[in-house]
């Protein structure tokens, strides 16, 4: 559990970067922290681990002071995955990956086990990949080894400071669809910093909406969109929390065949957005039933590209 009591970072006299925030991430939670560029993101990251100073405030993890723990302890206990990951150039991709393991002087046969359980948790297979040089490797595959990294040496905590949003469409889908597998495996805390409101409800868990170093709302993903506390929020969640102007569900269902999870509960062809939005917080995929026939299902991705094609079109508009 990461507690902020009324902390506040400021950067010289007057910067305030962040402004007497208080929040609770839970235990094993998946946590969006996110906001326009600027609004104080990665300053309220970046306290967590103790890379910035906070300038008034507590910060506590698991009812303890973040002051009082050893920075070692601290850090190695936090994965830290950052935009651009540099991984070592001179080191192999097991070595880039040892690097935590070997500090807390793993034994080199759980070392290497550990690399293989995670490249293979990626889709990178692990006799092709261990031994090469990151530069033998394309932007999402390092980004890949980035994030596998930051879980090497198993830490409770997992920060990610826009892990995904230097890559490429297709990589960073895969990045999301790998996290979301990521998520339900192993049950870590995440802190999860974004500025796209689509990755934010795509990746599910709360999501904390901050603008000018305060905290405009903090929600599941459903009571921003269907409750948005003011304007901003109204603004900031864009298309997406229109009451089901134009959508059809029907519209978005993709054949049974092509379903890999046990789809959640059912819900009817006819759903309204919110209805659709409401489950898929909590559930991969649905079961689409018409007149009471399953006609197929429907999954995040789809209703991602409802928001895209969407957003497109609103920008038209304004023109
Ligand atoms: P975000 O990650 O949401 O884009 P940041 O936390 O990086 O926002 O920045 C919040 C505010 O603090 C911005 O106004 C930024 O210009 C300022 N800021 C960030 N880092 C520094 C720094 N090292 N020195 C001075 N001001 C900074
Ligand atoms: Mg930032």
């Amino acid at each position: 559990m990461i507690s902020f009591k009324n902390v506040t970072k400021k950067y010289g006299e007057d910067n305030l970067a962040v402004d007497s925030i208080s929040f609770t991430v839970r235990q094993g939670e998946f946590f969006v922290l996110i906001g326009p560029s600027g609004s104080g993101k990665t300053t309220t990251l970046k306290m967590m681990n103790r890379l910035i100073p906070l300038t008034e405030g507590t910060i506590s993890i698991d009812g303890k002071n973040i002051n009082d723990y050893n920075i070692h302890e601290l850090r190695w206990n936090m994965g830290y995955v950052l935009q651009q990951i540099a991984l070592f150039p001179h080191m192999s991709i097991e070595e880039n990956i040892a690097v935590v393991p070997e500090l807390k002087q793993w034994k080199k046969e759980k070392i290497r086990k550990r690399v293989t359980e995670l490249l293979e948790m990626v889709g990178l297979d692990p006799d092709s990949y261990r031994n090469r040089m990151p530069h033998e490797l394309s932007g999402g595959e390092q980004q890949r080894v980035g994030v596998v990294r930051a879980l090497s040496a198993d830490p409770d905590i997992i920060l990610m400071d826009e892990p995904f949003s230097a890559l490429d469409p297709i990589s960073r889908e895969k990045l999301q669809e790998d996290m979301i597998r990521l998520k339900k495996a192993i049950h870590k805390t995440v802190v999860f910093v974004t500025h796209d409101i689509r990755e934010a409800i795509k990746l599910g868990g709360r999501i904390c909406l901050m603008n000018e170093g305060k905290i405009v709302q903090l929600g599941t993903p459903e009571q921003l969109l269907n409750r948005p506390a003011n304007d901003f929020v109204r603004n900031f969640v864009g298309g997406a929390n229109s009451t089901d102007s134009g959508f059809d569900l029907e519209q978005y269902i993709r054949p049974s065949a092509e379903s890999t999870v046990q789809p959640g509960p059912s819900i009817s062809a006819s759903a309204t957005l919110e209805e659709v939005l409401h489950q898929l917080a909590r559930y991969e995929q649905l079961s689409v039933e018409k007149d009471g026939e399953r006609i197929g299902f429907v999954d995040r991705q789809k209703i991602i590209e409802y928001f895209s094609l969407k957003t497109t079109e609103g920008g038209r508009d304004r023109e």
